[in-house]
């Protein structure tokens, strides 16, 4: 029997969009990838100065944004982690649930890729999983070549439909009251308004 691929989607997801639904779709049809499961941050390590919405909300969203879709799931791993979520970890307990490191993706904004040697225990992590990465199509990646080669050598690129939103933009119009609907899934855009959330960021 074919052994089954899981990509594992990690974002802050502070809300999520149709920017990471179609990156995550993309990289699940390019790659062959069985299984998606998205896991927003508890507590990300590298964001405690900022103001970050609570894990639970961000949980129901994309729980909400994913509801349906047969191959997507959403993880609790890292907002029920007491200490600090670190990807290493959470890769770390998906293969000790049973799923073989070359069976495992992690996928993730370019940015974020970009930081990967400030992670902790970053050079665990090839080890650990196949990295994957979404760029716009026609534009030159740049920054990868700073990275060490045994990091570029498990990054695997997607190309996503030029799609410009980020969750940023998207907390700046929730609060402004410019609509965010369209760039977010309704259940989404329904639980933002009904739960005031970014109102005040
Ligand atoms: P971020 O710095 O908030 O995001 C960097 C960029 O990547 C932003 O443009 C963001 O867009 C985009 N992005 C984030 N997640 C994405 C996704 N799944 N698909 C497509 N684009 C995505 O990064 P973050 O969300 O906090 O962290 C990303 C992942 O890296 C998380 O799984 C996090 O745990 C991991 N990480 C681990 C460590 C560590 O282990 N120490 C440190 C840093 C990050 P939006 O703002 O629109 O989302």
């Amino acid at each position: 029997m074919n052994s089954m691929k899981t990509g594992i989607m990690g974002g802050t997801f502070d809300p999520i969009h149709y920017g990471h639904l179609l990156a995550a779709e993309e990289a699940r049809r390019n790659l062959g990838i069985d299984r998606l499961i998205f896991v927003p941050t508890g507590d990300p390590p590298h964001k405690k100065d900022h103001h970050i919405t609570p894990a639970e909300d961000r949980y129901a969203m994309t729980l909400l944004a994913t509801a349906g879709v047969l191959e997507y799931s959403v993880s609790r791993i890292e907002i029920d982690r007491r200490d600090d979520t670190h990807t290493v970890d959470t890769l770390r307990e998906f293969i000790a649930s049973g799923i073989k490191p070359e069976d495992l993706y992690f996928i993730t904004g370019l940015d974020a890729m970009l930081s990967i040697t400030s992670w902790f225990e970053y050079e665990k992590i090839p080890e650990l999983c196949t990295l994957v990465t979404a760029r716009r199509p026609g534009y030159p990646v740049s920054g990868i070549e700073t990275l060490p080669k045994f990091v570029r050598d498990k990054l695997k690129y997607i190309e996503i439909p030029q799609f410009a939103i980020s969750s940023t933009e998207i907390r700046e119009r929730a609060r402004d009251g410019r609509g965010i609907r369209f760039l977010v899934p309704h259940l989404v855009e329904i639980y933002i308004e009904s739960n005031n959330l970014y109102k005040n960021s």
